[in-house]
């Protein structure tokens, strides 16, 4: 039986990273990718349960595959990720064609589970170890002229948000030695990367339990000193950690580029306080306004929970207006879905779906036209953009991404991919700019 594997995966950018790296495992071992679940000996899921809609996809699309089992017994069906440590051996029992089930701690014994699979050992490894040494036993290699890859510098979660199921399932926040960091993205930087995204929960709180402590702050400056590396980028923040260190960072150090992911959920201080989110709307706004006096283009992006238990229409009018002042450059919506675990599922869930949907619709309609506003002032200005890819239209324009995030496409040579040039933006769509390579 040929070595071929197919993986899918759902969610996050943590989860597509992760997914990297068990495609990294499987290749060390021989296996090569396939193209489609049906060329494949063992196909993955890797999955996510941060809401209630990723969770039916998953289960929808385990309901696909079974046909492939049932054409060859011989295929083995994994999944992994938060869903598969949220739900264990449950999984093995409601799809009995699942051959294998490992959680958020388990990447490194996935070709263990593979092979006991291989003799008829249908396993969940759900265990949660406080450290895991996949990243320096198998350091991540990018794929030839790869310019962008993803570097997880923490794992967990220590702050238990009432609706977030992350710490129950990734368990507690673990960070990575610096100096095991750094060495990773002068490696990536040897082969042809220039740009890293920092991935963790909670960046912001990077290294608070490392003895001798290094910061996220420090973790950065150590980072803007690797000759070769061009932009430093991280996801996601908490208002809560975001230091005056922090903030000052992005006037003084050169290489991170001038966006944050700032996540708001809420403008309604009772509802941030039953969130247990530890800030309130006038902290975040001073944060907001600190951010734009030491950079003042940098973008800034959130996420909003719209019907949380309990929210009353006057408490989402805080959230719009809080929108309306700040202007974020995009925003991301999401209804409220029950967690089973978290203390917000303890709440009733008062909140009608056609309301929760109406407030949703509202938000959306009011971020689109601050998004377009916000891209309209670039128009007739010139950027510096790091190309990336062929633009998804497939219209012959390369696309690329501004220090601030925002996605440009311009028509130009494909020997720009890898490469950065001035774009003089002519015109702003909602979530892109177009202009003209100069
Ligand atoms: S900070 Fe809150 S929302 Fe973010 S992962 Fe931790 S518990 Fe979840």
């Amino acid at each position: 039986m040929k070595k071929l594997f197919y993986i899918k995966t759902f969610g996050c950018q943590m989860n597509e990273y992760e997914s990297l790296r068990i495609c990294k495992l499987l290749e060390e071992d021989g296996y090569a990718a396939a193209s489609t679940y049906a060329d494949a000996s063992v196909i993955i899921l890797n999955t996510c349960t941060v809401r209630q809609k990723a969770e039916d996809k998953i289960y929808s699309e385990l309901g696909r595959i079974k046909k492939y089992k049932k054409a060859d017994a011989d295929i083995l069906i994994g999944v992994g990720g938060c869903l598969a440590q949220q739900e264990g051996v449950k999984l093995l029992k409601k799809f009995p064609y699942v051959d294998f089930i490992f959680g958020t701690k388990a990447l490194p014994r996935v070709l263990q589970l593979i092979h006991n699979a291989r003799k008829g050992d249908r396993i969940a490894d759900i265990a949660m170890e406080t450290t895991c040494q996949l990243y320096s036993e198998h350091p991540y290699k990018p794929q030839p002229g790869q310019i962008s890859a993803f570097v997880t510098i923490m794992q967990g979660c220590d702050n238990f948000c009432s609706y977030c199921i992350v710490p129950h399932v990734r368990g507690r926040e673990w960070s990575r030695p610096a100096d095991e960091i750094v060495k990773e993205v002068q490696s990536l930087v040897k082969e042809s990367v220039c740009e890293v995204t920092l991935l963790g929960q909670n960046v912001n709180s990077y290294g608070n339990k490392a003895i001798p402590k290094t910061t996220f702050t420090e973790l950065l400056q150590q980072l803007d000193t690797i000759k070769g590396l061009e932009r430093i980028r991280f996801t996601t923040s908490h208002p809560k950690d975001l230091s005056p260190e922090l903030i000052r960072a992005f006037g003084c150090i050169p290489k991170l580029c001038e966006h944050i992911h700032l996540p708001m959920q809420s403008g309604s201080n009772r509802i941030l306080q039953h969130m247990n989110r530890q800030y309130t709307r006038q902290t975040y706004l001073e944060q907001i306004s600190h951010l734009r006096t030491v950079a003042p283009h940098i973008s800034i992006t959130s996420d909003i929970i719209v019907g949380y238990p309990g929210e009353t229409d006057a408490e989402f009018e805080e959230t719009a207006s809080l929108i309306d002042e700040i202007k974020f450059d995009d925003l991301f919506i999401f209804h409220y879905t029950d967690r089973k675990g978290t203390k917000a599922s303890e709440m009733p869930d008062t909140i009608p779906y056609a309301v929760k949907i109406d407030r949703l619709k509202i938000l959306n309609e009011r971020q689109r036209s601050i998004s377009l506003e916000k891209n309209s002032a670039c128009v007739g200005k010139s950027y510096e953009v790091l190309f990336e890819e062929h633009s998804k239209k497939g219209d012959g324009c390369i696309a690329g991404r501004t220090r601030s995030c925002k996605v440009v496409n311009c028509m130009g040579p494909e020997s720009m991919i890898g490469k950065k040039g001035m774009v003089l933006i002519d015109k702003a769509h909602i979530h892109s700019l177009t202009g003209k390579l100069i």
